[in-house]
């Protein structure tokens, strides 16, 4: 196991067990992955040539152009279109002579590009060692068993990939055993957030106004960065 990635995935978890407010630790590592190559692209890496290379070869999706644009580096950003532009128009082919062949061409290689993202393919590739990562450290480190369990949640496109990454690395009594623990903390958090969207539904119905539902408030607030992950945007 790569101690490189043993440090921040420990970490995360710690702090995910210390705080409940940090929400699913796997969103953490992504957060942080994704930072430093915001941080990388826009500074130090952003006039090597190779790099250049690559981020002409792959552009970035909306959510990146996005952050990108709101870190207001707009001279790094414009050199970094200025060499990724021709890039496309070299995709876009001229119809010329056969047109539905050009046409046809086009679009395979403008889905390419529009599909492709160089910071989430960057930041994916150390994410999933992350994952494996803590499948590894929860088989092998009693410790890290706890503080899986005393997580807050896991999101569940988060949870479902750590379920994945589990069985394909775990032999099945292991695995077992793991989703046995695992279960019992989404079941439980699944329970609750049902519990909250209830009643904070049925506080719209006048029949049950006098119910207690003030824990039940941020009910839907809560629901989602469950179900769809978050991307911590408000750390920046
Ligand atoms: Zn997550
Ligand atoms: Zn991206």
């Amino acid at each position: 196991m790569e101690q490189i990635y043993t440090i921040p995935v420990n970490e995360a978890f710690e702090k995910g067990a210390e705080n409940q407010g940090r929400g699913c630790p796997f969103c953490r590592l992504w957060r942080t992955l994704e930072l430093h190559e915001l941080d990388l692209i826009l500074g130090a890496s952003m006039m090597e040539p190779d790099v250049r290379k690559k981020t002409n070869e792959k552009g970035f999706c909306p959510d990146h152009y996005g952050k990108m644009m709101k870190r207001g580096k707009r001279l790094p950003l414009s050199l970094i279109l200025q060499s990724h532009l021709p890039e496309i128009d070299s995709a876009l082919k001229k119809p010329g002579i056969a047109p539905a062949l050009a046409g046809g061409e086009s679009s395979k290689g403008l889905k390419k590009l529009s599909e492709s993202c160089y910071i989430c393919e960057r930041a994916e590739a150390n994410f999933a060692k992350m994952i494996e990562t803590a499948a590894i450290l929860w088989e092998t480190d009693p410790d890290f068993r706890y503080k899986c369990a005393a997580q807050p949640y896991f999101c569940l496109p988060h949870f479902s990939r750590f379920l994945s990454v589990a069985k394909g690395q775990m032999k099945g009594k292991t695995f077992g055993e793991f989703y046995k623990a695992v279960y019992k903390k989404e079941s439980a958090v699944l329970d609750t957030l049902q519990d909250k969207i209830d009643r904070f539904a049925k506080s719209f119905d006048y029949r049950y106004a006098k119910e207690p539902w003030d824990d039940a408030k941020k009910a839907i607030e809560d629901t989602i960065p469950v179900l769809c992950g978050t991307d911590c945007s408000d750390d920046e």
